[in-house]
């Protein structure tokens, strides 16, 4: 038993994507100490699979982007261990987990994306949602009369933002969305998400997964 066992113990729950309680101490100098680290979830079995690494990293990431040092944000950190949580099931898949977080940290931080009017005239969209688009300069969506420089959406694209917005992941998932609606909400919650953390200031940050900012 000594020091060194124990900071030993502590490396391994401080490893990546694990869920934490940590006890941390500020001496007058301002130096931190970790003093107490529990595990509640070390995500065992998303840590099999590339895949699902790759998406908790890009969730921890963008969380990194998205909140200021010291300055809590309840929501955000519970949107980041639903997605985790999810991630380590079965049955949900991880892409949809991904539009399913970024839509939510967006809503989170303020860049809410209006589902219900059009960005450029504030019509009320009603079905069948024909030519309507994502609008880079508003981070909007556009109605089939309003022009500027947009990414196109099929109706079903709109329809799979909506759901993402109001159901739960599991209803998601059992609605069984086209490849094509999939891919379309990703490329706007991706560009979504990257001119926010601009828009944010995050400074020079190379994202490992986000990319240059
Ligand atoms: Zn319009």
């Amino acid at each position: 038993m000594g020091v060194r066992k124990i900071s030993s113990r502590r490396a391994g729950n401080l490893d990546s994507l694990n869920h934490i309680v940590v006890s941390i101490t500020e001496s007058s100098k301002g130096f931190k100490t970790v003093n107490e680290v529990k595990t509640l979830n070390s995500y065992k079995r998303s840590k099999e699979s590339l895949d699902a690494i790759y998406y908790g990293l890009k969730f921890a990431e963008s969380v990194e982007y998205s909140l200021d040092q010291d300055h809590d944000q309840p929501e955000i950190f519970y949107l980041l261990l639903t997605a985790l949580d999810s991630l380590d099931q079965p049955g949900i898949p991880a892409k949809i987990i991904e539009l399913w977080f970024l839509l939510g940290l967006s809503d989170a931080l303020g860049f809410k994306i209006d589902l219900k009017n059009c960005a450029g005239c504030g019509l009320v969209f009603i079905p069948p949602y024909d030519k309507l688009s994502y609008s880079y300069e508003s981070g909007g969506i556009l109605c089939g009369s309003c022009s500027g420089y947009s990414l196109k959406m099929r109706a079903e694209t709109f329809e799979l933002l909506r759901s993402l917005r109001n159901n739960s992941l599991e209803s998601i998932t059992s609605q069984n969305y086209s490849d094509n609606a999939v891919n379309e909400v990703s490329a706007i919650l991706n560009t979504h998400a990257r001119n926010m953390f601009i828009s944010r200031n995050v400074g020079e940050k190379t994202g490992m997964l986000i990319g240059n900012i």
